[in-house]
């Protein structure tokens, strides 16, 4: 039975809920895990509480929880095989994805660890007045609940776990019920590199009872959240009552921009990756295909009929490049958002259905989807799948297609693929989103800062803004050689 951690101790649910953890490819049943309520998530806040206020973390020097960070990473990477093929039983994907996801893991502790332990004492202000020390330091901001989806649960996971800790905070994890294990096994290799008790704490269980209680808890310093919008405004009003501080990562609806002058094959080719890459389920996928005018006919046509030839599988067949959905409900959902697209005239011009090989029967697979002739408007174009469907719309000019890329209430990422570098600069600056990549699609690295503008949330994850998330500024300012004022003399 795999348990909660809660005060440095393993221990099964207080009211004895489980759930049972399926994979998404076949439908075998990976294991059982306990299943948190309130009164588990109330006792994880009191354990982070007590490290906070009264135990070593949030006063261990820099340096030393920056060794720690890097102590974790090493141990990442030890244990790398073992936890891409449990990430890959509970989300479906496949195990070559899980590899490159763990060494992405490893490399954002190792980031994280250098900068905490390089970072300075402060800034010095000049204040003009000799008789003055003046300096701003930054301190944890306290207790935080980390939310977290299951596209890439260890992942998204180690995004806030690296900088909570390297600053200084205690934290209680609450990871997608469908994808707890690796989580699980985060909290061993964090116990592992000497975190104290109490410092990291994990709840597993359903957002509604295991995660909510968390967001309303006056003893939580800050909520940071990975999730659907939905979710996500939940969570902000949840936290409104107490001022928590939030950070959220919503979705996207990232438009691929295609001019005429792109390089063709690159082009195409990275227009796969962007969407059809873990089945779409990544919430920078460039569902949004808009592409020149001129260019349409040849550039759909190629696209179509390379995204019909994707071996679908489970996460052990070699011969797969693409996996399942995360669960039967979620298939239902992108099975109704492409129902409605073709009620409103989008045009199917490949999948649209699941696939009939029979070896796949048991798992939650939907076949690439391209929804050609879409127009602005269109539900297909506005609302985020979260599957494997691609929208494609043409655009005349420039402004067109800025225009066309922005008319979203998200913002997180984009694409502009053109041979011409100053207009690829000039496009990149007018789309509203986080990241904009020119001439390539998908590419992150832990020294740049991720996150979304509009409804795609606020905060960043990432870089050195990430790290600032998990910290307050604080002005202190000493006075040298005090005497009266006299003011009021
Ligand atoms: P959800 O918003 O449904 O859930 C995310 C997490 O929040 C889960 O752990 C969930 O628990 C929990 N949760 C649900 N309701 C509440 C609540 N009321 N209070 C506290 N916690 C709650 O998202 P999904 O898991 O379905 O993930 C897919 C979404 O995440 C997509 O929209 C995608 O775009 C977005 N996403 C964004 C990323 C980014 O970087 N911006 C990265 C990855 C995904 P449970 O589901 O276990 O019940």
């Amino acid at each position: 039975m795999v348990e909660l951690f809660i005060g440095g101790e393993w221990t099964a649910a207080a009211d004895g809920g489980v759930r049972e953890i399926r994979c998404p490819a076949d439908g075998t049943l990976v294991a059982t895990v306990d299943e948190a309520g309130p009164k588990d998530a109330s006792a994880a806040v009191a354990a982070a509480r007590d490290a906070f206020d009264r135990g070593p973390w949030p006063g261990t020097p820099a340096a030393e929880r920056g060794a720690l960070l890097l102590r974790v990473s090493a141990l990442l990477e030890r244990d790398k095989d073992a936890l891409a093929r449990a990430e890959s039983l509970d989300t479906g994907k496949r195990l070559v994805e899980s590899v490159y996801d763990m060494e992405d893991i490893a490399r954002c502790f190792r980031y994280f660890g250098s900068l905490v332990a390089t970072g300075g004492h402060g800034r010095v202000v000049d204040t003009g007045d000799p008789g003055v020390d003046s300096r701003v330091v930054h301190e944890p901001v306290g207790v935080c609940a980390l939310i977290t989806p299951w596209n890439y649960p260890l992942l998204q996971t180690a995004w806030k776990v690296a900088p909570a800790l390297g600053a200084g905070n205690t934290f209680v994890l609450k990871p997608s019920e469908l994808t707890p294990h690796t989580a699980v096994m985060l909290m061993r290799l964090l116990a592992e590199a000497g975190l104290p008790a109490g410092a990291a704490n994990l709840v597993l269980g359903a957002g509604a009872t295991a995660g909510a209680p968390l967001t309303e808890d006056p003893r939580v310093d800050m909520v940071s959240f990975t999730g659907g919008l939905v979710t996500g405004r939940r969570i902000m009003a949840a936290a409104a009552p107490t001022v928590k501080k939030v950070a959220l990562e919503l979705g996207g609806k990232n438009p691929n921009i295609v001019f005429a002058d792109a390089a063709f094959d690159a082009a195409v080719d990275y227009a796969l990756t962007a969407v059809f890459l873990h089945a779409g389920q990544v919430c920078s996928a460039g569902a949004r295909l808009l592409v020149q005018e001129e260019l349409h006919d040849a550039f759909v046509t190629e696209l179509v009929r390379q995204a019909g030839a994707i071996p679908l599988g489970g996460p052990f067949d070699d011969d797969a490049r693409a996996g399942p959905l995360i669960s039967a409900a979620h298939r239902e959902k992108v099975e109704a958002y492409v129902a409605a697209g073709l009620a409103e005239g989008a045009v199917l011009r490949c999948g649209g259905e699941r696939p009939d090989d029979p070896a796949l029967r048991d798992g939650f697979y939907y076949l690439p989807t391209v929804l050609d002739e879409c127009t602005p408007g269109m539900s297909v174009v506005t609302d985020e799948s979260f599957g494997p469907v691609l929208t494609v719309e043409r655009f005349r000019d420039e402004d067109e297609a800025v225009a066309l890329a922005n008319d979203t209430v998200y913002g997180l990422a984009g694409a502009v693929w053109t041979s011409d570098a100053a207009r690829g600069h000039r496009v990149a600056s007018r789309v509203r989103a986080g990241t904009v990549w020119i001439n390539d699609f998908h590419p992150y690295v832990p020294q740049a800062e991720w996150g979304g503008m509009k409804q795609s949330g606020f905060g960043r994850e990432l870089g050195p803004t990430g790290l600032a998330e998990y910290q307050e500024a604080k002005h202190i300012w000493r006075n040298l050689s005090p005497s009266p004022q006299r003011w009021f003399a």
